[in-house]
Parts: structure tokens; C-alpha cells; sequence
């Protein structure tokens, strides 16, 4: 008989992704064991990260600080732009540390069959940033599934008007490969061969 306070704990984490019931039920008792040690440390940090989390307005990553990290860097290189997907994929892509310039958070992929349409991404965020000028290069790293290579597609043709260069990571990435379970050096291998898109 298990209390209904801790259930309701368990079922919580359940829904994270990777922990299914089974580990959740060990996590929690896991946090029992150190309720003393852990779990204020946990509550502080997930509480801070509760209060402080935003979207960044030129972006879309999401940081504690509005603009982002990054665009707020001034060793970033505006020139250059790295669309990704999701913000796994963003901080996946900044984990391997070859990219210099800034990204941009499609917010998903185009999924005829999910009913995900261009209008649902924020497509138009990228090319307002573009139009403003000062754009030399976008770098499409989108995941290496047919959704990903739709959206790549898509993106290049709408980004055809500016006089860009338009890249992608280079092939070799595992086909079906989502970006973020790929190791940091894969992902410099594949950013560091990128090659122009057509
Ligand atoms: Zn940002």
C-alpha cells in the first residue's frame, strides 16, 4: 500500500522521457532513501529552473536569460545561422562546440501525417531574421528522417530568394538518426563537412 502523495510522485516521473512506471517507482524510492541529502538539492534546483526558464525572442532555445546564452554572446558569429528542429537538438549541436554562429528553434518538423505545417514552425521567425541582412550562411541540421529531410527541403526552397549560402550537416549521419543520441564527435564531423544544399 503505497501513499497516494507518493503515487502521484511516481506517475510524475513516469511521464519523463526515458523513465517508464518501472524506474520512476525506483527514482522515487531512490529520493526516499536520501530525502535528506538529494531531494532538497532537487527541489531547489527544479524549482529555480521553474522560476527562471524562458524562450529566447531571436532564438527560440530556451535559457534563463532572455536573449539566450548564445545570441547574447558577442564572440558569436551572426553571420551564420544553424536551424535545428528542437532545442535537444541546439544543445546537442552547442555541446560539440565546432559551431560558432547562432541557431534558430523550428519548434518540430514538417509531418504530413502529425498535421504539422510550416505555419506551426516558426519558419517565419527565420526568414525575418534572414531579411533583416547580415545572414551569409544557414545551416540546415535538421534529423536525418524523412520529416527532417522534408523540412530541409522546404526551408531551402523558401531561403532560395536571399543570396545565401544554404548548407546541410553531411551524410554519414545514421539515416533515421535523431541529433541528439549522436555523439558529440559525429556531430562535428557531420557540421564540419556540411556541404551546400542542391
Ligand atoms: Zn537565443
Amino acid at each position: 500500500m503505497v501513499s497516494q502523495e507518493i503515487e502521484t510522485l511516481a506517475s510524475a516521473l513516469a511521464r519523463l522521457p526515458g523513465l517508464g512506471p518501472r524506474s520512476a517507482r525506483r527514482v522515487v524510492l531512490w529520493l526516499v532513501k536520501r530525502r535528506e541529502t538529494a531531494l532538497p538539492a532537487l527541489i531547489e534546483a527544479l524549482a529555480q529552473v521553474g522560476e527562471t526558464l524562458v524562450e529566447c525572442d531571436i532564438c527560440g532555445n530556451v535559457d534563463t536569460s532572455n536573449p539566450c546564452g548564445i545570441c547574447a554572446d558577442p564572440r558569436r558569429d551572426t553571420k551564420a545561422i544553424c536551424v535545428v528542429e528542437d532545442v535537444a537538438d541546439l544543445w546537442a549541436l552547442d555541446r560539440a562546440k565546432l559551431f560558432t554562429g547562432t541557431y534558430h528553434v523550428l519548434g518540430g518538423r514538417l509531418s504530413a501525417l502529425d498535421g504539422v505545417r510550416p505555419e506551426d514552425l516558426d519558419v517565419a521567425g527565420l526568414l525575418a531574421r534572414v531579411e533583416r541582412g547580415g545572414v551569409d550562411e544557414v545551416v540546415l541540421a535538421m534529423n536525418a528522417t524523412l520529416e527532417g529531410q522534408t523540412t530541409a527541403h522546404y526551408l531551402a526552397e523558401r531561403l532560395e530568394a536571399f543570396s545565401i549560402r544554404i548548407t546541410q550537416l553531411a551524410h554519414g549521419l545514421p539515416v533515421g538518426g535523431e541529433l541528439d543520441y549522436l555523439d558529440e564527435g559525429t556531430l562535428a564531423q557531420a557540421l564540419r563537412a556540411r556541404r551546400p544544399v542542391g
